[in-house]
């Protein structure tokens, strides 16, 4: 997961020009009743982010039994969402992730398509349109996850508006031999000692609820193919320490960038490898 810059836009800013922009005044007059509504229920969540119990928020079918869910969904497709709307230029902020390049900050791995309602809109409707709750995702990351309601606070993926991950390492990859003698890459979530319960917990819903060991061991296999030529030019001329600090040279770069990319877990673990460094490297295939 990285982290993004929270979004300076209200919640009530999006709504304002949402509303603004529907042409069922019906709709419109009672999204003017519902705001002080949207207001709570976005200063409510930022009360819940100070402890990261986002699941302790109360899900609900309407927004003040005057504005129901479906309703709130129909506004953010027909108007944040809809290419050309006027508070589309808002959506596709939030959706550039500058600071990943348009990675997405979930996996860290594929272009972000899409945001993400951190909790669901179809369990909180009074969410649907408020910027802290919307995460630029690609399609998969975004599916992964549904219409699901952490149970506990252990079950809640990160966030990247809220969730500091900082230097702690909690990503490792093991070098593997698979069928016919060929390496392989398997990741996992370790986190240090001094991780908390809580947020171990939490790591290990992230890596599981989004699919990441599979989606980094298929990445994986194809660095390792990548790097083929290199390593077998490298062969005549470098020993075991040789490969061993090339792979660290490797891993150091990556973890510049983010220290619990799967490049660095994977460089990482060729360099702790002996077999791989003395020997493996030429099954790659
Ligand atoms: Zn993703």
């Amino acid at each position: 997961m990285r982290s993004l810059p929270r979004p300076a836009y209200s919640a009530r800013s999006v709504l304002e020009l949402c509303s603004s922009s529907i042409r069922d005044a019906d709709l419109a007059q009672r999204l003017q009743l519902v705001s002080a509504a949207i207001d709570e229920a976005e200063a409510n969540y930022l009360g819940h982010a100070e402890s990261a119990s986002f699941s302790a928020i109360p899900t609900a079918n309407d927004v003040a039994n005057i504005v129901a869910g479906h309703e709130m969904k129909t506004l953010y497709k027909g108007t944040f969402s809809r290419k050309g709307s006027r508070v589309r230029p808002i959506y596709d902020e939030l959706k550039a992730a500058r600071e990943t390049h348009g990675i997405c900050p979930l996996c860290g791995q594929r272009d972000v398509s899409t945001l993400d309602h951190y909790l669901a809109q179809s369990l909180h409707p009074s969410l649907t349109v408020t910027p802290i709750n919307l995460v630029p995702a690609c399609a998969p990351c975004n599916k992964a996850k549904l219409d699901r309601q952490p149970a506990t606070v252990g079950e809640q993926t990160l966030h990247p508006y809220f969730d500091e991950i900082g230097d702690m390492v909690w990503l490792k990859a093991q070098v593997v031999v698979v069928e016919q003698e060929k390496p392989a890459l398997v990741f996992s979530v370790e986190p240090p000692e001094e991780c908390s319960e809580v947020m171990r917990e939490r790591l290990h819903s992230h890596f599981a609820i989004f699919g990441l060991g599979t989606l980094y061991s298929t990445h994986a296999g194809v660095e390792l193919i990548n790097n083929r030529l290199i390593l077998m030019q490298m062969a005549g001329q470098v020993g075991v320490e040789g490969f061993r600090s090339h792979f660290l040279e490797q891993a150091n770069s990556r973890r510049a960038i983010d220290p619990n990319s799967w490049q660095c877990a994977m460089y990482d673990a060729l360099a702790a490898s002996d077999w791989f460094c003395r020997e493996g490297y030429t099954s790659i295939r």
